[in-house]
């Protein structure tokens, strides 16, 4: 743990309680959650055990620690929420379970940041008690959409309502049971600077000519119960009342949305790779081949130090980022938050790549959490912003300094 860094005392006594809990409860219920999303006749419905451990969580105090906001959230700096969601990050279903999960935890920012006090008492209360859950539908199939100023989806207004029609895909969590509100990011005023061209719409799911038009998977893993979604809108029309802050305001929300929710992948990232080094190790000293534990063979060796290196040096820098956020904000931070972007994804993809290496073909199999993690880890290098993106604006920073 880095002496650089160290944790403050509420973020000691949260994280060991994290820790006791997860033992107790999320590693466990690993096994249970799997085997309902495999069951064809269970699929897209929500494990009864996630919502008991939800009831549980927030008696215990462990709920919404993400969220600054010391009234409706935890409090907390990002510096010290980054050692939790790290906790957090071991499991791939721990961040629902404390209410810390995406794209949920950037939605409430949202809301929280530039809802109506109309908008937070229909929406944001019930994302904070856990009772529903949210998506966010930026990009879409047919235009590039990791430049925002591409998105096109028109929402035209007619007398009181803003009216949309067209597609968007990628969207995380709207295949859910429980998801019963998006943020849509469509064009307002084509005419507009092509930095305010965009405004942001609350859409209730519920809202006739929204469709699911299909699950998307990832490497083969839809994500059920939650997905990523192509949605499809058909003459949906919805208040005006539903706008978020202004028109043409949607690139300002979007870029406020991704600053800390970026950090907080990273974060989650460092965990499921810490995780995946510890189950190397686990496995190089128990398993024997040609007569020697794996962990006598250089390759295995290697492994190990070069993941144990990078997860440290990826942790050092994720925390670097969090304690700019808290001191510079996210204007402050941007280089920082963009280095980390780069990198922790890639970090976890390489370790999580070797820890299946040494697991052998088990290491690919529905057997261990390395596989899934692995997807997860990869679809971190284009969700939010591909890291080819950051690299770009990092590199340009850097040649106008
Ligand atoms: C699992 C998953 C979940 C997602 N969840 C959501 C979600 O909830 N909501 C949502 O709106 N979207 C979501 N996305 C979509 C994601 O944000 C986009 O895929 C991403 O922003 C890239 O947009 P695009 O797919 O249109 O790629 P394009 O914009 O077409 O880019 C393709 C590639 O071109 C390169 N490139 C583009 N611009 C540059 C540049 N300036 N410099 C260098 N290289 C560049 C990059 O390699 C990039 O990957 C998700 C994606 C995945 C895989």
């Amino acid at each position: 743990m880095s002496e650089l860094f160290p944790m403050s005392e509420r973020t000691r006594e949260l994280d060991a309680r994290l820790a006791a809990f997860m033992a107790a409860h999320v590693y466990p219920a690993e096994t249970e959650f799997a085997e309902w999303d495999r069951d064809p006749a269970r699929r897209w419905t929500i494990p009864p055990l996630l919502e008991s451990l939800k009831s549980r969580a927030r008696a215990e105090g462990l709920w919404n620690l993400f969220l600054p906001d010391p009234v409706h959230g935890a409090g907390l700096k990002n510096l010290e929420y980054a050692r939790l969601a790290e906790r957090m990050g071991r499991s791939l279903i721990a961040s629902e379970i404390f209410n810390c999960s995406a794209p949920d935890t950037g939605n409430m920012e949202v809301l929280h940041q530039f809802g109506s006090a109309a908008q937070q008492t229909q929406w944001l209360n019930p994302l904070l008690e856990g009772e529903i859950r949210s998506a966010f539908a930026m990009t879409e199939p047919d235009v590039a959409s990791s430049d925002a100023t591409n998105i096109a989806l028109p929402i035209v207004r007619s007398g009181d309502e803003y009216v949309i029609t067209g597609r968007k895909w990628w969207t995380t969590g709207a295949g859910d049971p429980r998801c019963k509100i998006l943020i849509v990011m469509g064009v307002t005023d084509p005419g507009a600077d092509p930095h305010r061209r965009q405004s942001m719409v609350l859409v209730p799911m519920a809202t006739p000519g929204v469709r699911v038009a299909r699950a998307l998977q990832v490497f083969g893993y839809d994500d059920a119960p939650h997905g990523h979604v192509e949605l499809a809108f058909e003459d949906v029309r919805v208040p005006v009342g539903n706008l978020l802050h202004r028109e043409g305001s949607g690139f300002e929300i979007a870029q406020a949305r991704l600053g800390p929710g970026r950090i907080h992948h990273c974060m989650r990232l460092i965990g499921l790779a810490q995780r995946a080094l510890e189950a190397m190790v686990e496995r190089a000293r128990h398993r024997v081949a040609f007569g020697r534990p794996l962990g006598d063979l250089g390759m295995a060796q290697e492994a190990i130090a070069l993941s144990r290196c990078e997860i440290e040096q990826a942790r050092l820098l994720t925390l670097q980022a969090a304690a700019t956020l808290d001191a510079h904000g996210n204007k402050g931070a941007k280089d920082l938050i963009g280095m980390i972007k780069i990198v922790a994804p890639r970090m976890a993809c390489a370790v999580l790549d070797r820890a299946m290496q040494l697991h052998g073909g088990g290491g690919l199999s529905q057997d261990h959490f390395l596989a899934q993690a692995y997807a997860g880890a990869r679809s971190l290098r284009l969700a939010d912003v591909p890291d080819e993106v950051h690299i770009a604006a990092l590199a340009r920073s850097m040649l106008k300094a």
